[in-house]
């Protein structure tokens, strides 16, 4: 971990100050063996019936898409994220490179970070389209094709839910986008909301030509059959632990389990029993027992096969 990323506020704010869930690692070690075993990625008790330690390896789990930045401009310290990642071995995540700052921040962060993969992406958020040059991020990324931490173009695409005035220029942004990732020959990385028809013409030219990524899917079977039909991979946030989300939870169900990623999208949509407080990348396990659950899967064989996925769809080494 870079120094000046260690530093973070001395008092962080009460929403955010992460608390031990039951099933955290650290509990369950204080809860039965009284040891305490920082940053380890292991838990551990007494087997009532041989009196002999057990140790339980949490499943490895990536976040593919969260604003490392925002969390921390929202004084959570780093430094408490990366202790619960380790606990919940969450081993990385893709950093979201999507305005003018974000990137210059994700570029700077992912090659100093060397506790966790971290990688970034390069692309412009919809909410900001006519409102900035959309061309910087362009410029950007053609400049550090070469950087192996810039893995994809992203996020881009279509919000008409908060962005119905700016309709035009968000479709010339992400025709822009999608042509620039065929360019440099990187995944797409693609947001949608209440925009369905429209980013499936923009992406199904495109989907044949790279991987393509529904980020954050919010939708029901029906669209998610739609952008599969593309060659799509979708990807699950904390939105689908929430209770009144059933369309989503069945679509988790449904999805081919090797066209699934899971995010944290932080520090938005915290999954329950966050809902609503801060999110970071370590809670993201909760979205993964969730989904596993819905799917009635092994949290291993789930969290192995979405870890195997994420690996291909960014084509990193992790
Ligand atoms: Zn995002």
């Amino acid at each position: 971990m870079a120094k000046w990323l260690r530093q973070g506020p001395a008092k962080p704010l009460s929403p955010v100050r992460i608390r031990p869930t039951p099933e955290s690692p650290s509990d369950e070690i204080g809860r039965h063996t009284g040891l305490k075993i920082p940053g380890t990625q292991v838990r551990a008790g007494s087997s009532p019936a041989s009196g002999r330690l057990f140790i339980l390896m949490n499943p490895p789990i990536f976040d593919s898409h969260t604003h490392i930045d925002m969390v921390i401009s929202k004084e959570v310290p780093y430094q408490t994220i990366a202790d619960k990642m380790r606990e919940n071995n969450v081993k990385g995540f893709i950093q979201i490179g999507s305005d003018a700052d974000a990137m210059l921040f994700s570029k700077q962060f992912c090659n100093q970070e060397n506790d966790f993969h971290c990688y970034y992406t390069v692309g412009f958020h919809p909410s900001d389209a006519g409102k900035t040059d959309f061309n910087a991020g362009i410029l950007f990324a053609r400049e550090n094709i070469k950087d192996k931490n810039l893995v994809a173009i992203g996020e881009v695409g279509l919000d008409y839910y908060y962005g119905k005035n700016s309709m035009k220029e968000q479709l010339e942004v992400f025709n822009k986008y999608t042509e620039l990732a065929l360019e440099l020959k990187k995944p797409l990385c693609v947001h949608t909301r209440d925009a369905h028809e429209d980013t499936l013409q923009i992406i199904s030219k495109a989907a044949k030509e790279t991987k393509v990524l529904i980020h954050c899917f919010t939708g029901g079977e029906k669209e998610m059959r739609d952008y599969l039909e593309l060659g799509c991979y979708i990807s699950f946030s904390g939105i689908v632990t929430f209770n009144k989300a059933e369309e989503l939870k069945q679509a988790s169900k449904t999805c081919p389990l090797d066209k699934i990623l899971i995010e944290s999208d932080a520090p938005f949509l915290a999954p329950v029993p966050y809902r609503g407080k801060t999110n970071h990348p370590a809670l993201i396990l909760h979205t993964a027992k969730h989904i596993a659950q819905l799917r009635d899967l092994d949290l291993n064989d789930f969290c192995n096969q979405v870890y195997k996925n994420t690996k291909f769809f960014f084509n990193i080494e992790i």
